[in-house]
């Protein structure tokens, strides 16, 4: 299969378009989203420092990438969890792509750093080691990117976003939804704004072109993946989306676009649920 843009040879192809594109037109493509993102949702200013929350897997290292090909001033932070091989690989991949792209790193570890053991917390405290894991991880990265004076911005995908917001969908968490956006913005001092700038792009898109691009990312799932909710969501979506291309696009982009009219309609439910 040939790019439609150039004639070289295609890593991945668009079956609502009939494009198919090769790995340098792809790029180009997915920075266009992320400039659409960073601008749509008003995300970032220029010259504003920004704070990647990296993980290891294919979408943090891919969004420190295409922040740092868009000129933006840009670092990661780490965080080792403490949860056996899949943390100690997790950093190592991180270092190894921040050597590659020449971009500052820092590692923190919640056990080193906090004292704290997120599998033995989770059982003291008889909850899922998401929530605890969940809670450690905003506390520190929100500490990190308030400490250095940065926006945080983190690896969400498309995919991501559509399950999230499904979820909250599934268990009418209206207090989620009301206050779901890519770009959350600052009300304390003490609470560094929070963007997803890969809110267009697929999971699909994210892991051709990691492939296509060399860059090596942690493919063994977190041991307690399995348990989260939200796998089960996206699990489901990724179905829907197989069979119908686009799906999730127009899911999320129209909840985005149809946002105030939503938020103006679910204002009036509490006195239709509860007269
Ligand atoms: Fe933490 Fe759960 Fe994610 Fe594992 S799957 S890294 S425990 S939030
Ligand atoms: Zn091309």
């Amino acid at each position: 299969m040939k790019c439609s843009r150039c004639g070289s040879d295609a890593v991945i192809f668009y079956p609502q378009s009939r494009q198919a594109l090769c790995t340098e037109h792809l790029q180009e493509y997915l920075l266009r989203k992320v400039t659409r993102a960073i601008r749509r949702f008003k995300m970032l200013e220029r010259g504003e420092k920004v704070l990647v929350a990296v993980s290891g897997g294919k979408d943090s290292l891919l969004l420190w990438y295409l922040l740092k090909e868009l000129g933006h001033t840009v670092e990661g932070v780490h965080i080792n969890l403490g949860l056996g091989d899949y943390s100690k690989l997790s950093e190592e991949v991180s270092r190894r792509f921040a050597e590659r792209i020449g971009c500052r790193l820092q590692v923190i570890g919640v056990e080193e750093d906090y004292g704290i053991n997120i599998v033995g917390t989770s059982r003291r405290l008889h909850r899922p080691p998401c929530s605890v894991c969940g809670t450690v991880k905003r506390y520190v990265l929100n500490k990190a990117a308030v400490e250095s004076g940065s926006v945080l911005a983190t690896g969400h995908n498309l995919d991501d976003e559509a399950a999230t917001l499904m979820g909250n969908i599934l268990s009418w968490n209206l207090e989620q939804l009301r206050r779901a956006s890519p770009a959350l913005p600052s009300n304390h001092p003490k609470l560094a704004r929070r963007i997803k700038p890969l809110i267009y792009i697929t999971e699909k898109e994210s892991a051709t072109f990691c492939l296509a691009r060399g860059i090596e990312y942690v493919l063994p799932e977190c041991p307690y993946s399995l348990a989260a909710r939200l796998a089960v969501v996206k699990d489901a979506l990724a179905r829907v989306e197989d069979k119908s291309p686009g799906t999730l696009l127009n899911f999320v982009d129209s909840f985005y676009r149809k946002r105030p009219e939503f938020l103006r309609s679910i204002s009036f439910w509490p006195s239709l649920l509860f007269p």
